[in-house]
């Protein structure tokens, strides 16, 4: 499909700029974006988006410093400049993509108070869908992180026609800090999110056996909420799995063809066993996948590993085990050494990281209206102002 990203902030807009640099690498041109940021310096660090793409927001209340962790001043700073916002995407071209997707870190102030207005604004104008995808802050990075991320993601759901959640402290290593992270886990989410917006695009790999278009992933995402995506590669592919070409293929036809009848039941084995990883292994958002209403599963590697059968039993093994009944699913091929297989659990039931999250912002809220009183009623002891 068609993405049109937009970098919401500092996470937002370096995310962005790595999948703008893997198109260009892959010079697929599936992918588009801008940056949108209260802070200058955030915009020049970034590589791959153009210079007229980095639009910055705000300068007359910040000067281009950034809002901080403020995002109520995010959001109101979004909403007063959400026409430059439009004109922007506007330039740079809607009339064939198939989603817009905003990308932000929650716990901040631009991208976590600038999101949801932005999903707003887009779903108001255009007709394709606008997706989020919102990334979680760990818990040691503060409760204003937490509280800033509850806030804005309690917005997002109601705006966004589904949120894909992808969880800092999920991802980060013990003992390893949140920033000496980000590169890691930003490489991580572009791996994932890549292989699930590209498909339905024909590349140079050729047609795939089950072939999916970006209308299956939408019908997926419709029920809106929040959605969780898993992630397995294959080891890599040896030459000898490889289909035999060329002048000794006719020499070998006979060996050949018992190992096709092989190879047909290992390459489905392969795949379901890729498919299950995926779906047990880490999600973006840790949760309980058997509460998903939907899903979609995705395969992407060279066109003879791809097997129809494989993905329609990882397809059923896929639907036994969530809530709902509706799994789709299919396969493109890319020129690759490896399979990469995706999960995509679409709206899910219960995610304890995000009660979490909520019970510390309500504990936060409470602390922070109790210090207000004290603050007030401190100097409530009858002594009058100089002057009112
Ligand atoms: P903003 O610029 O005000 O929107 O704020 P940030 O984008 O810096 O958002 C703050 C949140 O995003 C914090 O929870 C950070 O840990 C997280 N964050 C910042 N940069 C990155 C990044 O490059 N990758 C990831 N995964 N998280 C980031």
């Amino acid at each position: 499909m068609r993405v049109f990203f937009i970098g919401f902030g500092q996470a937002g807009g370096k995310i962005v700029d790595m999948f703008i640099e893997q198109d260009k690498r892959m010079q697929t041109q599936s992918f588009r974006g801008i940056a949108v940021n209260t802070a200058r310096t955030d915009l020049m660090g970034l590589k791959n988006i153009e210079l007229k793409d980095r639009l910055l927001i705000g300068q007359t209340v910040v000067k281009g410093h950034g809002v901080g962790t403020d995002n109520v001043t995010g959001a109101r700073v979004t909403a007063d400049e959400i026409d430059a916002i439009i004109n922007a995407v506007d330039s740079r071209g809607t009339h064939d993509i198939d989603a817009f997707v905003i990308i932000a870190g929650l716990g901040g102030g631009t991208g976590s108070g600038g999101s949801p207005v932005l999903a707003r604004h887009l779903k108001r104008i255009y007709r394709e869908p606008v997706y989020a995808i919102g990334i979680l802050p760990a818990p040691e990075e503060g409760r204003l992180y937490s509280y800033n991320a509850a806030r804005s993601l309690s917005t997002l759901v109601n705006e966004a026609d589904n949120t894909f959640i992808f969880d800092n402290s999920a991802w980060k290593n013990e003992g390893e800090s949140v920033k000496d992270a980000y590169n890691r886990l930003n490489d991580e989410i572009v791996r994932r999110f890549a292989v699930l917006f590209r498909a339905g695009e024909v590349g140079k790999g050729g047609v795939g056996e089950m072939v999916v278009d970006s209308s299956e992933v939408i019908n997926t995402l419709r029920g809106g909420g929040i959605s969780t995506v898993g992630y397995a590669i294959s080891e890599k592919i040896s030459p000898r799995t490889k289909q035999s070409q060329g002048i000794f293929s006719g020499l070998v036809r006979k060996k050949e063809r018992t190992e096709e009848v092989l190879t047909g039941e290992d390459k489905s084995a392969k795949i379901i066993a890729l498919v299950r990883r995926a779906m047990l292994g880490r999600l973006t958002l840790p949760c309980d996948y058997s509460t998903a209403e939907r899903g979609l599963v995705l395969l992407a590697g060279p066109s003879e590993e791809m097997d129809r059968k494989g993905v329609e039993k990882s397809k059923s093994w896929v639907e036994e085990n969530i809530a709902g009944v509706e799994v789709r699913g299919g396969d493109y091929p890319v020129q690759s050494d490896y399979v990469a297989a995706v999960v995509v659990l679409a709206t899910v039931g219960n995610a304890p990281r995000i009660t979490e999250l909520l019970e510390i912002a309500k504990a936060t809220k409470e602390d922070v209206l109790k210090s207000k009183e004290k603050r007030s009623t401190m100097f409530d002891d009858g002594i009058e102002p100089l002057f009112e």
